[in-house]
């Protein structure tokens, strides 16, 4: 990667590397801007951003994935207006660093990511905190802080009413756990998985147009079921009291409001589960979080159905559900381990012959949070 920079820039002195991880949530899917649970795990899968001075106040940004060189004038960040281009999450980022105050550096980045883009793994999230990492320098900023920019970045530039999810475990990442992280309070706790299971995500290669506009309907939505209910947050709901408020409600929002309150129990049953070593509970629990997803909160769509009801005919498999906003993107598997030769080959078999498309399948190894690299001999090759 320095070699690949420098040949872009010309010179590589006094370059940095800074890493921010993608993710895979087990469960709590459209629970974080409802204030709810989640429980993602940060993957190996991961954004890296090289980064060194430029002499001349210019910031110059380079996506391994997009080929051109773009440049800003690192002084007048504030004054860009966003472009509806991947820059955005870029400019998002140095604009909330210079409103805490800190001067943008002139400086010139390379990005090289591992991190399937649109799929559902966040993408978009490890970018982010890999570029504050970057234009921050090593600057001490705190672990909660840093995930809150990025959010701030992708709400207020790039346009998008994300929760704290994404940019909370691609800060708060652990090897070996996933973390269950409470969005009201943004407290964490590290979750021990069991031993004798993996995870797998396959990805469906869509990513059909509603997505965007189908999640701000859905924040929408899940506002209207909070007033309904006479509660700021659907965290504050229980199931019992959206049953009770039904007739109160449109019925697609009672549906949504529906998956978003057994969607928080589900999260909180898992992690018991889990701790428990209960994997027919846990398997159990995905693949209820997946129907909901499917028929209450309605974000599914025919490629992830078909790869989580094929994926629970394979032998070794224990449950399945989409991953991430939905509407394409990844399903997430929990199998034995020595089941998955068996269930990559067949998964890709089947979906290949339905939809004529080859699914890419990664591996869930659960890695560590976003820092600075110190040995550049561990950064993977271009993609
Ligand atoms: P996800 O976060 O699930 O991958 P999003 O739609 O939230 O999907 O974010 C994807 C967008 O993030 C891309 O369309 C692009 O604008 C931007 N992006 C992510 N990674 C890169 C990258 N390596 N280079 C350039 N842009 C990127
Ligand atoms: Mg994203």
């Amino acid at each position: 990667m320095i070699d690949s920079f420098r040949q872009r820039y010309g010179s590589a002195d006094g370059v940095r590397v800074f890493r921010a991880p993608g993710r895979t949530n087990l469960i709590g899917e459209h629970t974080d801007y409802n204030l709810g649970f989640v429980l993602p795990v940060a993957l190996q899968l991961a954004t890296y951003i090289a980064i060194a001075p430029s002499s001349d106040g210019k910031l110059r940004v380079a996506s391994e994935h997009r080929g051109e060189v773009r440049e800003f004038d690192a002084a007048a960040i504030a004054s860009l207006a966003p472009e509806r281009a991947w820059t955005d999450y870029v400019i998002g980022v140095a604009r909330e660093i210079a409103a805490l105050g800190h001067p943008i550096p002139g400086a010139n980045l390379l990005i090289r990511s591992t991190v399937p883009e649109g799929s559902g793994l966040s993408s978009s999230a490890a970018l982010e905190v890999s570029t504050a990492l970057a234009l921050l320098g090593g600057r001490a900023i705190e672990p909660l802080e840093l995930a809150r920019l990025c959010q701030r970045a992708e709400r207020n530039f790039v346009g998008m009413p994300c929760g704290i999810m994404d940019q909370y475990i691609s800060v708060f990442g652990r090897p070996h756990a996933a973390v269950e992280i409470d969005c009201r309070s943004l407290g964490n706790r590290t979750v021990k998985l069991p031993d004798g299971i993996t995870f797998i995500a396959v990805n469906t290669m869509v990513k059909h147009e509603l997505s965007g506009s189908a999640y701000r309907d859905r924040v929408a939505e899940c506002a209207a079921a909070c007033s309904a209910l006479g509660v700021e947050s659907l965290r504050d709901a229980t199931p019992a009291q959206v049953e009770a408020g039904a007739a109160k409600m449109d019925p697609v929002v009672l549906r949504r409001a529906r998956h978003v309150v057994t969607e928080d129990d589900r999260v909180n049953r898992f992690v018991d589960a889990s701790t428990r070593g209960d994997l027919p509970a846990m398997g159990h629990l995905m693949v209820e979080s997946h129907r909901s997803l499917q028929h209450d909160y309605e974000v599914s769509c025919a490629e992830l159905d078909f790869l989580v009801d094929r994926a629970l005919a394979i032998d070794g498999v224990i449950g399945s559900r989409m991953t991430g906003g939905g509407f394409g993107g990844c399903t997430v598997t929990m199998l034995r381990p020595e089941a998955a030769p068996t269930f990559r080959a067949e998964i890709a078999r089947v979906y290949e012959a339905e939809f004529h498309l080859a699914p890419a399948i990664y591996d869930c190894v659960p890695s560590a949070g976003a820092g600075e690299v110190q040995n550049f001999e561990t950064i993977p090759a271009a993609v």
